[in-house]
């Protein structure tokens, strides 16, 4: 088997895994401006998305017409698949505003009609005839968005397997129930995510009430909180925690469409009623009405959640220098984006100004990413059963992790580079 890594090594962002040039793993985008696609140009049979955020899925579609032969098959569950077709729908439009184009909207219409959507647990079979080896694979709750999969490969002519985490969280949020790694099976090769690879999550329960806290007393002094999130996941969780402590949120941005969709879904939610009831409880706005919330004191949960575009710079421009309004980041902002730049510089780039942004800025860890303790909970028990090589991807930190695995494990890690090819037998 021949693994291909065309981005996300080193780095959170465009992973694309290349497998026997054959099936690729997820291709994404890295949300920096302008966006870094993955490296080379490919021509699979298949491509098998893990989950909607771009930096799994977003240039899926570009592989629709960048293909020599017919265009690939895309396997993924239902909701991921309505949520890619939304998420690619906005990268078209974001990229005419930010001057990129990676695809139009008849590669979207392409991909539609190549999208075969599969189950948890059902297991589908990759034909000799089109692939030149029989391969299988069968996808597991990752617990990381609504619809998001672990994915496990298995090669038959040469009895390798591997095991691809996508991402993944162990442990239910309020949006839906945690990945249970004891349910997947053994495998040779372990590709694994690594976020948070050194780093704990604090604990859930007292990060949303000092969550709660600081925004009550910021709309008691007379302020806005305005908190940045992915459109996909966070904002429903958010929105979620802000409805059980009696909070009216308004909700700006795509986050409001990717509810829809989970709506449609109800059987990736944990408790579908109570997202329903969170939203109908919350007030939608559009460009339009944005002036209007700022009028009194508001919490607005807003897109993009690492403030790369989005309404969320809307409101920064608006409350920038009024230091009775907060800013509160709810996840891990990746190196490049403006949410980074929020937190070590205290400004942000917006139409090509810095600005300085003088409002207070806290950092929340409302992760759906599994943390230190429980990647290397995964990787032991890989490890015990049977996994003899480890590849740490999507991480900053992938190299310690190799490490780490090497001084613990009989089992061998490379954190792998942009471009790198390994050949397994
Ligand atoms: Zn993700």
């Amino acid at each position: 088997m021949k693994i291909k890594f065309l981005g996300g090594c080193e780095e959170i962002g465009r992973s694309a895994i290349l497998i026997d040039e054959k099936i690729v793993l997820d291709y994404g985008l890295r949300p920096s401006d302008p966006p870094e696609i993955p490296v080379g140009k490919i021509s699979p049979k298949s491509v098998i998305v893990s989950h909607a955020h771009l930096d799994h899925s977003g240039m899926v579609p570009s592989l629709m017409s960048n293909n020599d032969n017919s265009a690939p098959d895309v396997y993924l569950t239902s909701v991921t698949g309505d949520l890619t077709q939304l998420m690619s729908r906005d990268t078209i439009k974001v990229g005419r505003d930010q001057g990129f184009c990676f695809f139009g909207v008849e590669d979207i219409k392409k991909m539609v009609a190549q999208t075969r959507y599969v189950d948890y647990g059902e297991r589908v079979a990759l034909n000799s005839s089109d692939y030149g080896a029989d391969y299988e694979f069968e996808l597991f709750n990752a617990g990381h968005i609504p619809g998001s999969a672990a994915v496990h490969l298995k090669k038959e002519s040469e009895d390798i397997s591997l095991l691809y985490t996508g991402d993944i969280k162990m442990g239910d949020t309020r949006l839906m129930g945690g990945a249970v790694p004891e349910e997947m099976p053994s495998s040779d090769i372990l590709l694994v995510e690594s976020t948070y690879y050194g780093q704990n999550h604090q604990d859930r329960k007292e990060q949303e009430r000092e969550f709660i806290d600081s925004i009550k007393e910021t709309l008691n002094s007379g302020g806005s909180a305005i908190v940045p999130c992915f459109a996909v996941g966070r904002t429903q969780e958010v929105v979620m925690i802000l409805h059980s402590y009696g909070l009216t949120p308004y909700i700006d941005g795509m986050g409001l469409s990717a509810f829809r969709t989970f709506r449609n879904h109800p059987r990736f939610l944990r408790d579908a009623d109570e997202l329903n009831n969170a939203f109908n409880d919350s007030v939608f706005v559009n460009a339009k009405k944005r002036k209007k919330v700022l009028a009194q004191p508001s919490v607005i949960v807003t897109t993009a959640g690492m403030l790369n575009g989005g309404p969320v710079l809307y409101y920064l421009k608006q409350l920038y220098d009024d230091p009775k309004s907060k800013v509160l980041l709810t996840g891990y902002q990746i190196e490049g984006t403006n949410g980074r730049r929020l937190v070590e510089e205290g400004c942000v780039e917006t139409n090509g100004e810095v600005v300085k942004v003088h409002t207070e800025v806290e950092q929340y860890d409302f992760s759906a990413h599994a943390g230190d303790t429980e990647l290397k909970e995964l990787v032991s028990r890989f490890c015990s059963n049977g996994t003899e090589l480890i590849f740490p991807v999507h991480g900053e930190h992938t190299a310690e992790f190799a490490e780490w695995v090497k001084d613990n494990f009989e089992c061998d890690a490379i954190s792998p580079k942009i471009g790198e090819e390994f050949k397994i037998e």
